[in-house]
């Protein structure tokens, strides 16, 4: 969306004239800003908030809501499934002079027993809905039922994988269930038990170790199971198996354990690199198997191996998706009109991360750290700037200072994600006339 909406500004005359065409196929009919998704799942933010509407912002741009099933950059054609998820349509075919690569990525599963079963993912509007939803029912069911195991597994939450999207989403979501946890006559916040299970020796890999080491002493002194160098083995009947030797139930398990690039991308006939990313050049144009940019295509964001000096390749994070975005759109510009494209070079990110309200950690480009509330009001500062839509702003402050003169809302709103259930439990009546 955002190299559209900057080609859409440069290339406006010749769109409106007819002597240039955008199309941007994408299933979902908007953009998704991920990184304020844990605050959806805290109820912070309307989850319509971070999501931007590609008509409204593209209205010159042909949008269609669909799938791309395959690409043939040899012949430049690409097949579109509008066919909804789950069902499958008959792909239409269409030519292009032009192509941009931007899928992103998807999360990064392992065949443990009963993940697909159980597992929640973290990468989603509806998602994120659904989690927080699923929490407020299980401080519902632990307070109404008398089984003492159906409770402590209702109130056991398992969250694996503890970067950006598993902290966040389980440090904003306990604050929640904490504050929830009041309006229960049998239940305190001490009854709740969450547990972050992590691979490696280390949470937050994306902030400097001082303040991952932070998050971890804060997130301990909250009383979260923290386990280091410790893997899912099973999750089997909603009970919880880990490397470690420990066993316990738990209704809730949410899959945070990082990402691989779209899937798409296997479809296609563009060079990918061992982790199956476009392999790129510093100018975002897809490299060819000769070392030369292969004509005519482009990728941007977490599909795209571009190089860094600083690592090997560019992280998978907005930060340089929106940078590459913008770039992109600068050098397809620039082709057209002859110009030579530029380099991108990435910039020393300023990662941060909300740990509820009032509290965060983040470091700047300059290399600064800042723990607690000033972290925090700087998370949500950077990511109000990054928000790409005036209007989204404005609607994600104004649920903020809501949120700040308000009580929260924490009531869950599951029967919304299955509307038909209650008409079907009316059952159906064969004998009207009786
Ligand atoms: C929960 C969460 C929190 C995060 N927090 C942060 C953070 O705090 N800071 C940070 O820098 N980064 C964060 N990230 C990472 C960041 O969101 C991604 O790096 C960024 O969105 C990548 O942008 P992208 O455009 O490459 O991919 P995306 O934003 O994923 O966009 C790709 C789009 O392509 C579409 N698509 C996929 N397959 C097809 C297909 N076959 N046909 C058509 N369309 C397709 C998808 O529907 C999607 O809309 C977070 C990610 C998650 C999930």
């Amino acid at each position: 969306m955002s190299a559209a909406l900057r080609l859409q500004q440069t290339l406006r005359p010749r769109l409106r004239a007819g002597q240039a065409e955008i199309t941007v196929v994408e299933p979902q009919p908007y953009l998704t800003y991920h990184p304020l998704l844990a605050e959806v799942a805290a109820g912070s933010i309307d989850p319509r908030h971070v999501v931007v509407p590609l008509r409204r912002v593209l209205p010159d741009c042909r949008v269609l809501t669909a799938r791309v099933t395959r690409i043939e950059h040899a012949t430049r054609r690409v097949w579109v499934d509008a066919a909804p998820r789950g069902e499958h349509g008959v792909p239409t075919e269409l030519g292009y002079d032009l192509l941009v690569v931007a899928p992103g990525s998807v999360s990064r599963t392992a065949p443990v027993p009963g993940l697909a079963e159980h597992g929640l993912g973290f990468g989603s509007v509806g998602e994120a809905v659904a989690l927080r939803n699923h929490v407020l029912e299980q401080l519902d069911l632990a307070s109404s039922t008398r089984d003492p195991a159906l409770r402590q597994s209702a109130l056991t939450f398992v969250f694996v994988g503890a970067g950006y999207a598993g902290v966040g989403a389980l440090a904003e979501l306990e604050d929640m269930a904490r504050y929830a946890a009041k309006g229960y006559h049998n239940l305190t916040a001490d009854d709740l038990r969450w547990v972050l299970v992590e691979a490696t020796g280390r949470i937050l890999p994306e902030e400097s170790p001082e303040l991952a080491a932070h998050t971890l002493a804060e997130l301990r002194d909250r009383s979260v199971d923290v386990r280091l160098a410790t893997t899912l083995e099973s999750a089997l009947d909603r009970v919880m198996v880990l490397s470690d030797g420990s066993r316990f139930a738990a209704r809730t398990l949410v899959w945070t354990a990082g990402v691989r690039p779209a899937p798409l991308l296997r479809d296609t006939d563009l060079p990918l690199d061992r982790s199956g990313r476009v392999r790129c050049l510093p100018t975002l144009q897809v490299l060819g198997p000769d070392g030369a940019p292969l004509p005519g295509v482009w990728a941007a964001g977490d599909c795209a191996a571009v190089p860094d000096p600083a690592a090997e390749y560019c992280a998978p994070n907005a930060q340089h998706a929106l940078a590459q975005a913008r770039l992109l759109a600068e050098n397809l510009s620039a082709e057209l009109d002859s110009r030579p494209p530029a380099p991108y070079r990435p910039e020393r990110l300023d990662c941060s991360t909300s740990l509820g309200l009032g509290r965060g950690v983040a470091h700047t480009r300059r290399g600064g750290q800042l723990t607690g509330r000033r972290a925090w009001w700087l998370h949500r500062a950077r990511h109000l700037r990054r928000l790409p839509s005036f209007d989204r702003r404005v609607r994600v402050l104004t649920d903020w200072l809501l949120g700040g003169l308000f009580n929260r809302e924490v009531v869950s709103l599951g029967s919304v994600e299955h509307p038909r259930a209650e008409f079907e439990a009316a059952g159906w009546d064969t004998h009207p006339e009786q």
